[in-house]
């Protein structure tokens, strides 16, 4: 196969992971910077082009597109869609799995287990909806935060308040969530490619830490999931219809809640927690599903 990986970066842990696994296969492959594609977008023949050059051939492509880049990303991987080339993950599904609430909403619709969550723009009763999702401690959340940025633990209905107010009142919409505090500063990743959870860690919070991020100072470690949890993270991919992710889940007091549906997962804490050759599992799932022109959505709704 001719593979492309959307990346930004080829010195990446997960991008070279990726190149690696793809060529131990015997698979020709390229690391292409989303950026510096660009499309014509014209009736019939599609196409994109690379520093000049016209790109073509490709079977597969891997996204790893970067939460700040998903708008751009998401439109040059649809492209590549409408020329036939077959992607890990759909740009429909990515865009689903980016915006937070809208990820919410598609999981909830399909009764997956999530923290109760409220929404507000410009509410005339913030003290109402902090009393819906149970009141404090509760979690505030941006929209488009990403490793734990964005994420404030108000411990009191007075704090909630005040923070809520003032993200509103900058015009910043947030989530506001029920806090699992019984998760203790943990939260549990499950890596699922084509359906199946190939691999999970726990990922631990530092000391007096509640979000878990490893990039916030978490550590991780292996752990073996219950079939609930296990069935939550694959209900969770399948909702999302992607077939590569990293499912946040929560241990909560009332089963496992999904917090996050993660379509660009990193690979590094995963393969080092579970010793486990997850680039090889990607590359072997676009071996047995790639044809030209499967893409289901193509792009479109
Ligand atoms: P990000 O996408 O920025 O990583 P998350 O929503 O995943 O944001 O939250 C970051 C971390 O904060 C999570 O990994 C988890 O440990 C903790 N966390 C988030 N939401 C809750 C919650 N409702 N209750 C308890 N802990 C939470």
């Amino acid at each position: 196969m001719k593979i492309a990986i959307l990346s930004r970066n080829p010195k990446l842990y997960s991008t070279q992971r990726l190149v690696e696994a793809a060529k131990l296969r015997g698979h020709e492959v390229r690391v292409l910077d989303v950026l510096r594609c660009y499309m014509n977008i014209t009736s019939h023949r599609p196409s994109i082009h690379y520093k000049g050059e016209d790109l073509a051939g490709f079977d597969a492509i891997i996204p790893r597109i970067g939460a700040s880049v998903t708008f751009y990303g998401t439109a040059v991987l649809r492209q590549f869609e409408m020329m036939g080339v077959y992607p890990l993950n759909e740009s429909v599904a990515i865009s689903r799995s980016r915006d937070k609430l809208r990820a919410c909403q598609l999981l909830s619709r399909k009764g997956i287990g999530l923290p109760i969550t409220g929404f507000a723009n410009k509410p005339d009763d913030i003290n109402d909806l902090i009393k819906m999702v149970g009141g404090a401690p509760l979690v505030i959340k941006l929209l488009e935060g990403t490793q734990g940025i964005g994420v404030v633990l108000a411990e009191t209905r007075k704090a909630a308040e005040s923070v809520i107010e003032s993200f509103l009142g900058m015009n910043i919409s947030v989530l506001v969530q029920e806090f699992i505090a019984e998760a203790g500063g943990s939260d549990l990743r499950c890596f699922v490619v084509g359906g199946k959870v190939v691999a999970a860690m726990k990922r631990q919070g530092a000391e007096g830490e509640f979000r878990s991020n490893i990039h916030r100072g978490g550590s991780a470690s292996l752990i073996r999931i219950t079939p609930e949890e296990r069935s939550t993270a694959v209900r969770a991919a399948k909702t999302m219809g992607l077939n590569v992710c990293g499912v946040d889940i929560l241990r909560s007091n009332h089963g496992p809640v999904v917090m996050e549906v993660n379509s660009s997962p990193g690979l590094e804490g995963i393969e080092k927690a579970t010793k486990k050759d997850i680039a090889g599992e990607i590359i072997s799932f676009l071996e047995a599903n790639v044809k030209p022109g499967k893409t289901q959505t193509k792009g479109a709704g």
